[in-house]
Formats: structure tokens, C-alpha cells, sequence
């Protein structure tokens, strides 16, 4: 027999408006550890090949880019660092030259770039610097050939994951408007792995719904169109400013949990069925195979994490759900989780999902949330990388959030890997207890 429909949809269930606001999470403004909104370059330069990310920024952003990525890299990189030099007001004319010279050299170096990306930095000499008035003129000079765009990475206003947010935002206005006509589309919008990418799309032919097209593209002339004909899910939860701009442009919102595990996925693809008026019997046919699929690979993990109590500093915004995954598909405990944000909006299916005892942090004080972790003594702690090693140190078993990023963990086929990530800590915690 066919496991129930999941039961939630923006059909039949209401979304709970505010729930995180109504359970009041500890809102903290302190010292945080995550890093900066560079970062996200390490992902997105991999999913679109014919652009190219020049960072205009300090030492220091170089060597983070360098360290963070070099590992990574096999072929020539399509980032680099354009390094600005301490220099007064009256030097930023040259500065402009300067960045002029290093984009025609770089272009005349790369001609299979199509879409150049200015990324700002900290340093205030950058903050000087009119990044977007910078991309306007050299995409002037350089379109049709070249599309030009700017937008901020630095780390005062941005962590990790909103440099993907600031990317995609960045990308709205050159989308074109959808025709008069148009009819109904979906836009997917998320950086996600090819090969997950891949899948859903399959799954959303199999449904009958379409045209869909994901955001980012894989090359920088396929931008889909826009319009108030266009649906708009969300594959990832750190996309505040992109769905704004989506929406400023027309595209309607549908509210759904994250495509994560076999429980999140279902919801998430349900809720583009509902809003394309797919039936039920269809849905199920084309989902049941999947979610078994999801079902049998997660329960592997269910012994491993059963009853397991998880700590999730704020990192990625993937925390709650993860934690809706963890809890709901493999029995963990949440002791707590920490967020850099909470959009109410966008998490609220999440949280409907979510026992409201379970504690919830907005934003970082470093040193209290430790000592909150410290007090729980949980059995995973899921954090950046600057905490895991001291915590590894105290005895905690930890896992780096950021993996959760790189690694491909959206839809049914990845639910096993997905719930993997999380045992094997826990695993080798164990193996160190017992000295094997
Ligand atoms: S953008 Fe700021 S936080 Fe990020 S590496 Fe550069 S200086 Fe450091």
C-alpha cells in the first residue's frame, strides 16, 4: 500500500503566519563566527561556467578565497581576486582605471566569458568604491558580449550564504519580462547540484508542470523570463532578497517546507502540483517510487541517530531544516537552533513541522551560545569551522555546517547522504570512545 500523501500543502493547510515570532526565539546580537558572503563564490562559480567572479578586495579576501578554495580547484578558476591597496579619496579616480585595466585584461585573456561579476568587499576603500556604477560602464563597453553585474559579498553585511542571495538578486533585473501571454511557469530559485537539478526536473516533466527553469542558470544567456505569470519556489532558505526581487518583478510565492528528506521534498514538489493542478493520483504515481526510495535509505541512519541530541549554531540558515529533517525522519532531539536569520515568511512551513518547545536563536553571541552548548552536552554539534576544532577539544562531536552547502543533500535520492553527513560524526565519536 501507498504511504499517505504528506500532509501538508498550500492547499489544504493553512501556514501558521508568524510562528517562529510567536515563540519568541532569543534574538542576540552579539560577536558571530561565519564567514563572509565571498564564500559563496567557492559554489557558484561551479554552476555557471562561462562566468567569471573578480573580487575587488584586500589581501585577506584573497587569502580566504585561496585557502577556502584552492583544494577545490582542477582548471583554471573562474574567480580571482582584484587586490585594492590602502589609498586616499583622491586616489579612487585611479582606482576606477585601475579596475578597467584589470577587466580588459582579464576579458582579453578569457574570451568564453559571458558574464563578468564585480563582488565587493570590507575594506573601506572598496566600500568607496560605486561597484554598480563601475559594472554599468564597463557594460556598456563590453555588451552584447559581455554581461556585467556587481554586488556586495562583504562580511559586514553578509554571511556565507547571503552572497548567494546578493548573486541572485543581483541576476532579477536583467531577466526578461515574460511575454503578454505567457502561460504559467515555474522558476526554481537556488543554486543546486547538476544532478539534483537534473532529477527534479524530471520529476516536474513527469508532472506535467512546466515550462521551469532554475535560477542560476548554467550559462549566463539562458536567464528565464519573469513575469505575474511566473511561480516561484524556493530551493534554498537564505534567498530573502532574490524572492523580493522575483516578486517586485510579478512572480507569486509558494510556500513549502525545503526540498529536504523525503518528507521536505514531498511538500516542496506538492506545492508546485497544487499551484499547476496536478491531481493527487498523478503526484502520487510519479512521487511514491522516489519517496520509497528516500524512506529505505534514511531508516539505514535511524539506529545511529535515534534519541541523538543535536545543537545547531547559526551558520548556513539551513538549521531548521535540518533540524525538521533530523527530527522528524530520524527521532533526533533538537537542543537547540541558531539561525543568522529568521525569515518569518519563508521558514514558517518549517516551523509548522516543528514541536514549538524546541529552543530557537536568531543572529550570535558567540561565548553565551557556548556556554548554553557546553550546559547540553549534546551528541552532535553542528557548527562552523572556527568552533569545531575547540569543541572537538572539549569532548563534543561536531559537524561543519558548510559541508551541508557543498555537498549535494536536496531531494529523495540524496536523503540517505543527507542523514549519512549526520552519522558519521557520531560514528567516529564512538570509534574514538572505543579506540578502534
Ligand atoms: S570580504 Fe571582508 S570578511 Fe570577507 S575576506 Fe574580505 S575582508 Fe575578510
Amino acid at each position: 500500500m501507498n504511504a499517505p500523501l504528506f500532509p501538508r500543502s498550500t492547499a489544504t493547510v493553512p501556514v501558521t503566519p508568524d510562528p517562529a515570532g510567536t515563540r519568541q526565539p532569543l534574538r542576540q546580537r552579539g560577536q558571530r563566527e561565519v564567514f563572509c558572503g565571498l564564500t559563496s563564490i567557492i559554489w557558484l562559480h561551479r554552476k555557471m561556467p562561462d562566468a567569471f567572479f573578480l573580487i575587488v578586495g584586500s589581501r585577506t579576501c584573497a587569502h580566504l578565497m585561496q585557502s577556502a578554495a584552492g583544494v577545490m580547484i582542477f582548471a583554471e578558476p573562474r574567480f580571482a581576486t582584484a587586490v585594492i591597496d590602502e589609498r586616499d579619496l583622491a586616489g579612487m579616480a585611479d582606482l576606477h582605471e585601475e579596475l578597467d585595466r584589470v577587466v580588459e585584461r582579464l576579458l582579453a585573456r578569457r574570451p568564453e566569458i559571458r558574464m563578468l561579476v564585480l563582488v565587493g568587499s570590507c575594506p573601506s576603500e572598496v566600500i568607496k568604491l560605486d561597484l554598480g556604477k563601475a559594472a554599468e560602464r564597463l557594460g556598456a563597453r563590453h555588451a552584447p558580449a559581455v554581461r556585467m553585474l556587481s554586488y556586495s559579498g562583504s562580511g559586514i553585511e553578509t554571511t556565507f550564504t547571503e552572497g548567494e542571495d546578493r548573486f541572485l538578486a543581483a541576476l532579477v533585473p536583467q531577466m526578461p519580462a515574460e511575454a503578454q501571454d505567457a502561460p504559467p511557469s515555474l522558476i526554481v530559485a537556488g543554486c543546486l547540484a547538476d544532478v539534483v537539478e537534473d532529477q527534479f526536473r524530471r520529476i516536474f516533466e513527469a508532472l506535467g508542470i512546466g515550462p521551469v527553469a532554475f535560477l542560476p542558470p548554467r550559462s549566463a544567456g539562458a536567464l528565464p523570463s519573469v513575469g505575474p505569470q511566473t511561480r516561484l519556489l524556493l530551493a534554498q532558505p537564505y534567498l530573502a532578497e532574490t524572492a523580493r526581487a522575483l516578486q517586485g518583478r510579478g512572480a507569486q510565492l509558494l510556500a513549502a517546507p525545503f526540498p529536504l528528506g523525503e518528507q521536505g521534498t514531498t511538500a516542496w514538489l506538492l506545492a508546485a502540483a497544487d499551484a499547476f493542478g496536478v491531481t493527487r493520483e498523478r503526484f502520487a504515481a510519479v512521487t511514491d517510487p522516489g519517496r520509497a526510495r528516500a524512506r529505505t535509505a534514511v531508516a539505514r541512519y535511524r539506529p545511529m541517530l535515534e534519541g541523538k541530541r543535536l545543537f545547531f549554531f547559526p551558520d548556513s540558515q539551513l538549521e531548521p531544516s535540518m533540524a525538521r529533517f533530523l527530527h522528524r525522519e530520524l527521532g533526533c532531539e533538537i537542543a537547540e537552533i541558531g539561525s543568522p536569520f529568521l525569515h518569518r515568511t519563508h521558514l514558517a512551513p518549517e516551523f509548522a513541522l516543528l514541536p514549538d518547545t524546541i529552543p530557537i536563536s536568531e543572529g550570535q553571541d558567540v561565548d553565551r551560545q557556548l556556554d548554553r552548548c557546553r550546559a547540553e552536552r549534546p551528541d552532535l554539534t553542528v557548527c562552523g569551522m572556527g568552533l569545531a576544532n575547540p569543541l572537538e577539544a572539549e569532548g563534543l562531536a561536531t559537524k561543519w555546517s558548510i559541508e551541508l552547502v557543498f555537498t549535494p543533500v536536496q531531494g529523495f535520492d540524496q536523503a540517505g547522504d543527507l542523514a549519512g553527513l549526520f552519522a558519521r560524526p557520531l560514528q567516529r565519536a564512538e570509534r574514538l570512545k572505543v579506540g578502534i
